[in-house]
């Protein structure tokens, strides 16, 4: 309708990185439990290891603190309940003494098969990253350091480097109204292991 909004916009996306997930109108504002299912859901989709069925299971497993590794809590879950038999686990080219339980098995897609231990880790973990970035955005929200004059906004800490994508924001300073949580568009981390810091600048208390 507005061919000169529409151009401005597209200029926009190529500059700056976009998130995948469409942003929310201001009026719903998610609710923690909310944001772990869209969580589950991008890391699901994205990766396309697990089947969209596997959703619930993922989100029971999002836990709110980083107090026990993803990796330790879907271990017990591959050997929790019926095995695969050793000649299933044998064509999947897995050890015999190797654990995965039927159910985990039902849940992983052909690209999760190649994969079959590392599958739901890996959704686990992007799906953690995401929910962390929410989580220390809202915990700035809530500080004292909005509005004070030391606070320059929320720095990107990026652990991939090589990511053409996240590796670039690495040290960049954005508002806190810019920060998004979910993982970039063209990001080519496995796990979008990248999330935010204050930016503060001590000096500028004393710049009076
Ligand atoms: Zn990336």
């Amino acid at each position: 309708m507005w061919p000169f909004a529409k151009k401005k916009v597209r200029e926009a996306a190529l500059t700056k990185p976009k998130p995948c997930a469409t942003p929310l109108p201001l009026a719903a504002v998610p609710l923690p439990a909310e944001i772990k299912r869209q969580a589950v859901r991008e890391a699901i989709s994205a990766l396309g290891l697990l089947k969209p069925e596997a959703e619930d299971t993922i989100v029971g497993f999002l836990a709110d603190e980083m107090e026990t590794h993803p990796r330790q809590t879907l271990t017990e879950y591959r050997k929790g309940g019926e095995q695969l038999s050793k000649e299933e686990k044998k064509t999947l080219g897995l050890r015999s003494n190797a654990f995965l339980s039927r159910r985990a098995y039902d849940d992983l897609t052909e690209a999760g098969l190649e994969v079959p231990l590392k599958a739901h880790e890996t959704v686990l973990l992007r799906s953690t990253f995401t929910f962390q970035r929410y989580r220390s955005l809202q915990s700035i929200k809530a500080s004292g350091l909005v509005g004070d004059k030391v606070f320059k906004g929320m720095r990107y800490d990026v652990l991939n480097m090589s990511c053409p994508v996240c590796g670039p924001l690495d040290g960049v300073t954005i508002t806190l109204d810019e920060a998004t949580i979910f993982p970039f568009e063209g990001c080519t981390c496995h796990t979008a292991n990248w999330g935010y810091r204050p930016s503060v600048d001590f000096l500028a208390a004393w710049n009076n």
